[in-house]
């Protein structure tokens, strides 16, 4: 029900601007967020490099309806991964693109318009040396994304993408996606979605991402398992080892602010582990999405608004 709710909040405009005016709002805001420009996140990056921690930085923004605002994101990954050159920043950086930031959901061509934003923005991280991997929106978009995926790894072979675990569906992407120099990220899914399409049940969407993980380890690819449950990172270094994959063929990713301490111990202990690390001032709907992952999180919210 809460999190349900939290959901629904994210896509609303009117609770979007009563967040980001509350007392305290943008304080609490700022434990899962890196800052609000591309030099903040850069600093960032580099401290998280001296615990051996790799980054892929996201600019917050999504669901456009104007293919000015697409270009702008363009303008700001490009800048961003243009400071990558003077970072010193750990491993080979990623930018994580939500499509829907660069034109997708536009009425006219949107498929059409994000797929040349998105390479543009792969242009730019090829010639740094960097990667590109695009996050996975809600279930409406995901045939869309897959394809424009297939179209950008012709020229971009580097390009992963995300996958969610709480879709029926994913099984059959992971088997398909499961084939050489594909990077794949499994996570369990941040969306509201509808029984057709979705397990309902936490203990569904976890026997989902262990099948899933089952698939990725087996295959020739580059499984990037995108959680913070134990269970499920326990279940990922027991697959590496049945299928002997070293520290550098598969790693571990966590966002920004969530389980600091456990990413640090896991990259202490010899494993790639890679941070999620948003930056911009389009911070709310990101923010209603990890309140929604954990209650305490909203208790956190309430006493920081209050003032207790
Ligand atoms: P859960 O079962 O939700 O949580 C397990 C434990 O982790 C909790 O008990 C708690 O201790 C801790 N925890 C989890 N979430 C939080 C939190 N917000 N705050 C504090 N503690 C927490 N989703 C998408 O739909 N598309 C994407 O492209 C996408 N990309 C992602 C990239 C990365 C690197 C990560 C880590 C997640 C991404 N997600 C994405 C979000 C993901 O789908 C989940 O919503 C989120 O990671 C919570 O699931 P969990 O696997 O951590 O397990």
């Amino acid at each position: 029900m809460l999190r349900s709710t939290l959901l629904a909040a994210a896509s609303r405009p009117r609770l979007r601007r009563w967040l980001e005016a509350a007392p305290g709002g943008r304080a609490v805001v700022a434990r899962f967020v890196a800052g609000h420009d591309a030099a903040a996140v850069v600093r960032v990056a580099e401290e998280l490099a001296a615990d051996r921690l790799r980054v892929t930085i996201d600019h917050l923004g999504e669901d456009i309806t104007d293919p000015s605002h697409a270009a702008r994101t363009v303008e700001e990954y490009v800048k961003l991964i243009d400071s990558f050159r003077e970072a010193s920043v750990a491993g080979r950086p990623d930018v994580s693109i939500k499509l829907s930031a660069l034109g997708q959901a536009l009425p006219a061509d949107g498929d059409a318009v994000a797929y040349g934003n998105a390479v543009q923005v792969c242009t730019a991280a090829e010639r740094a040396g960097a990667t590109v991997t695009l996050d996975m929106e809600d279930h409406t978009t995901t045939d869309s994304t897959l394809a424009i995926l297939g179209r950008l790894r012709v020229d971009f072979p580097s390009v992963g993408v995300a996958v969610q675990a709480r879709l029926r569906r994913t099984e059959e992407d992971c088997v398909r996606l499961a084939e050489t120099g594909s990077r794949v990220r499994l996570c369990k899914g941040a969306y509201a979605e509808p029984p057709e399409v979705a397990f309902q049940q936490r203990t569904e969407v976890d026997q989902s991402f262990r099948r899933c993980m089952e698939i990725l380890f087996g295959g020739p690819g580059y499984p990037m398992i995108a959680s913070h449950d134990p269970a499920m990172i326990g279940y990922a270094q027991a697959l590496a080892e049945r299928h002997g994959r070293a520290a550098g063929d598969h790693e571990f990713q966590m966002l920004y602010g969530v389980r600091p301490a456990e990413q640090r111990r896991l990259a202490a202990g010899g494993h790639t582990v890679r941070v999620y690390l948003p930056y911009g001032v389009d911070s709310t709907a990101y923010f209603l999405r990890r309140l929604a992952e954990r209650p305490a999180n909203v208790v956190f919210f309430l006493r920081s608004l209050t003032g207790r």
